[in-house]
């Protein structure tokens, strides 16, 4: 006979918080990623009613959505699923953003018995939309891949290298330029280039750690400026962005069916113990990627720290 695993098993494995109510609202189900996220234990919220003081969802405008627009609520209505960006009150007290998804719960007759919410921990995108905000309002925001353009990445550089004067530490630059990319223009056209150029930016971005930026430097040339890394941080985060970027595909559409890939060379720079300028930083950036390029591309040039 073959054995079924038990479904709250794997439910237990997952990262994302999951919880399942009844039509009232009463909690029959907590997960391990909803301890995790929430601090409440399963034995504190099971047979409670999730509005019962626990979670107390609001938005980013403080409304609270406990006892009018509840997404679980209108799910255990409508039977529609749902999706939001909500802000859930850990057992500590602070705030934790957190993209919901409501579902509704169905019997073998297609009855709705309640519904289950998977919520996962938002804090890197709020954080990205934070920066998108920042950047949107000041006209630094990159049209293309809605990230920061030069501008932006400039003032991040000189910003941090300001902070690095005043409390030590250093910063560091990565300058990654699209391999071979003329040839995705001429052979599958300007729009899909714009894709790649895309889907570089995201991997990248989804490579790094809060309070570092990752924008567009121009043309096929992106970039990310990390705030208070090590030469050994450094290294290890660009060789993470190429693997990711390299794992990354598109499909192009059109004729060819073939998902299309793309490989990036990346250089590094990192400032010294004494004052560096902005300049300085990407010169040294751009001498290693250069050397990238002539090494054979999908590579990392090699890293200069600047001047001591
Ligand atoms: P290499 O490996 O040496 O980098 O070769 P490459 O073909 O990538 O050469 P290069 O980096 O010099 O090519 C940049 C190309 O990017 C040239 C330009 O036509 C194209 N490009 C610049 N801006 C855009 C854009 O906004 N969208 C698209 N699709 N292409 C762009
Ligand atoms: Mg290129």
């Amino acid at each position: 006979m073959q054995c079924q695993p038990d479904y709250r098993d794997i439910l237990d494995h997952l990262a994302d918080g999951v919880y399942f109510v009844d039509t009232q609202r009463v909690i029959s189900y907590w997960n391990r990623g909803a301890e995790a996220l929430t601090g409440y234990a399963a034995s504190e919220v099971i047979g409670r009613p999730c509005h019962d003081n626990i979670l107390t969802h609001c938005t980013s405008d403080g409304v609270c959505l406990c006892r009018a627009g509840c997404p679980l609520a209108a799910t255990i209505q409508d039977g529609a699923t749902r999706e939001a960006l909500v802000y859930l009150r850990h057992r500590d007290g602070h705030r934790v953003p957190v993209m919901v998804r409501a579902a509704p719960l169905h019997d073998t007759s297609g009855q709705i018995v309640g519904a289950v919410e998977s919520f996962s921990d938002a804090t890197r995108l709020h954080e990205a939309e934070r920066q998108a905000e920042r950047s949107r309002k000041l006209s630094l925001l990159d049209p293309l891949t809605k990230m920061a353009n030069r501008r932006a990445l400039e003032g991040a550089i000189a910003s941090r290298l300001a902070e690095c004067a005043v409390v030590g530490g250093h910063v560091g630059l990565i300058i990654v330029d699209i391999d071979h990319f003329k040839q995705i223009n001429d052979r599958l056209g300007h729009e899909v280039g714009d894709r790649v150029i895309r889907m570089v930016a995201m991997s990248m971005r989804s490579t790094t750690r809060r309070g570092d930026v990752v924008g567009r430097w121009g043309g096929d040339e992106l970039a990310a400026v990390l705030e208070q890394v090590t030469q050994c941080d450094l290294e290890m985060l660009a060789g993470r962005m190429r693997i990711m970027v390299e794992h990354s595909f598109i499909d192009p559409g059109g004729a060819d069916p073939k998902s299309l890939h793309a490989t990036i060379s990346l250089g590094l720079a990192i400032s010294g113990p004494s004052p560096t300028s902005a300049a300085e930083l990407f010169r040294h950036a751009d001498e290693s990627l250069y050397a990238a390029k002539r090494a054979g591309r999908n590579r990392i040039g090699c890293c200069a720290a600047t001047a001591a």
